[in-house]
């Protein structure tokens, strides 16, 4: 008996209900990740998260060496690579992990579709992306929650499946072609990828929930909208990558228990629910979830705002600090995320598909599902009850980084500047302000804000 196991947004070892079925099974199995041609034609495999991958695939691979396998790495179309395998390895079937969005709805029919035209069976395991697979709860009337706190009430009454323990050992069947493991150092120079980018890989992925889980969860519930403090997990890419299993951040979280860990566990859920929203509706990823009837800003003008707030040069601090700790990292505090979305939708009244793309180029937890519904979230065309409203990036400052730490860190023009001018730079003395090479503020906040109203028709 012979069996594939095609990994793709979970390269772990750990409690992978593929892997673990493929293994009860006691024949030899074929693990294969392919770096699918479509992916890249799609401008998803971007520098950042491909160094990211990168670190994944070799620690998955050492992962399977040190258990008797190896990791088999093909690149092209994934359908034709996968069936090519199975007949190389003259395998029974094929065990891959269920997923949301359209593309890989749409690969999964086609898989299945090739596989079975061979003879041969595709297993779609659930809960092994998401802790609770979409759909297994919705509302009465309706296949999907459109609103958070009903569907967070009925997530949590569900408990994950228990963790699996990562097979002891495998057998690779002999015959079976693998391309080279791809090199984080080959990126190195290409334009795009952060100096600061963290280390991707399973190994790396416990270590860091583990040190997460032994101390600092304890304090999540009052430190979240730190910005300086930087006190949330960075797991997102982990996450995304799937080198931590969602199930069992959850498990593992609750054993701590607490308020911090409580607190941890509900963001994991918002997660699902975003999952669970884009399997209902697969458009959403481009299109309008609610329409508003916006007629976003085009032309010169909203070009260079846009090329402004992309190069963190708005001439708001706090804006500009979260846009080049995303340039620097590949990786933005939630806090900045919601303030500079909210900016560049509200504020420039420029499309929320401009700013989804530019994360997209960079956020090593660059995910379809969380980026484009968190985006249409703070656009308004998502699932917020207050679509209309704006966050004020100086207010936002004194409330969420009140010593101007975090400006500091990222704005280094405005490293010495005193006070509460690092946020209001404007306010200081014409000569001081020439000397910073900081630039003036692209837009007047009040002007923004009334523009956005009578965009929606608020006034
Ligand atoms: P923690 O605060 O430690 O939270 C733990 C985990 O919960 C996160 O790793 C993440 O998996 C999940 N989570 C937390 N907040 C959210 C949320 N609002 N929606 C969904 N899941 C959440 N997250 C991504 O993973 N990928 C994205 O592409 C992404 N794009 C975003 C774009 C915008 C405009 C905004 C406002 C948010 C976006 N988020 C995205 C959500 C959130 O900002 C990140 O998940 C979080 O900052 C990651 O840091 P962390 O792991 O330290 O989070």
């Amino acid at each position: 008996h012979v069996s594939v196991v095609l990994f793709t947004a979970d390269l772990r070892l750990h409690d992978h209900p593929p892997l673990r079925a493929a293994c009860d099974g006691g024949g030899r199995v074929v693990p294969l990740f392919v770096r699918d041609r479509a992916v890249d034609a799609a401008g998803f495999a971007v520098p950042n998260r491909l160094a990211f991958l990168a670190d994944c695939l070799r620690d998955l691979d050492a992962g399977l060496r040190a258990r008797g396998g190896r990791l088999v790495v093909r690149s092209g179309d994934v359908v034709e690579e996968v069936c090519r395998v199975a007949a190389e390895a003259d395998a029974d079937e094929v065990h891959m992990a269920a997923d949301v969005s359209a593309y890989a709805r749409a690969r999964e029919g086609r898989l299945r579709r090739a596989l079975e035209g061979a003879g041969r069976r595709l297993h779609v395991h659930e809960t092994v992306t998401t802790v609770v697979p979409p759909g297994a709860v919705t509302p009465a009337a309706s296949d999907h929650f459109a609103v958070f706190t009903p569907y967070l009430r009925q997530w949590s009454r569900l408990s994950p499946r228990p963790v699996l323990a990562a097979p002891r050992a495998l057998r690779v069947p002999d015959g079976v072609r693998s391309g080279p493991l791809p090199d984080r150092a080959a990126l190195a120079g290409s334009a795009g990828l952060s100096p600061g980018l963290a280390r991707g890989g399973e190994a790396e992925g416990r270590r860091r929930l583990a040190a997460w889980l032994r101390g600092p969860v304890a304090r999540y519930e009052d430190r979240h909208d730190d910005l300086a403090g930087d006190a949330t997990s960075r797991l997102s890419p982990h996450l995304h990558f799937g080198t931590l299993s969602p199930g069992e951040v959850v498990h593992r979280a609750r054993r701590a228990g607490g308020p911090g860990a409580e607190s941890f566990v509900r963001q994991l859920a918002w997660r699902d629910f975003h999952r669970q929203l884009l399997a209902a509706r697969p458009a959403v990823s481009t299109a309008d979830y609610r329409t508003r009837h916006d007629r976003w800003r085009t032309g010169p003008g909203a070009e260079a705002d846009a090329a402004a707030w992309r190069a963190g040069r708005t001439g708001f601090p706090l804006v500009d600090a979260g846009l080049r700790q995303l340039r620097h990292e590949g990786w933005m505090h939630n806090r900045a995320r919601l303030l500079t979305a909210s900016f560049l939708t509200k504020t420039l009244y420029v499309d929320w598909r401009v700013g989804a793309r530019h994360f997209l180029s960079l956020l090593v937890d660059g995910d379809v599902a969380n980026n484009q519904l968190n985006w249409q979230w703070v656009a308004g065309t998502g699932t917020d009850s207050r679509p209309h409203r704006v966050l004020n990036p100086v207010v936002q400052a004194r409330r969420y980084d009140p010593d101007g730490a975090y400006v500091r860190r990222w704005v280094p023009e405005l490293a010495g500047v005193s006070g509460r001018a690092v946020h209001e730079p404007w306010t200081l003395p014409d000569r001081e302000r020439a000397g910073l090479g900081y630039p003036a503020p692209v837009i007047g906040l009040a002007e923004g804000l009334a523009r956005f109203r009578e965009a929606r028709g608020l006034t």
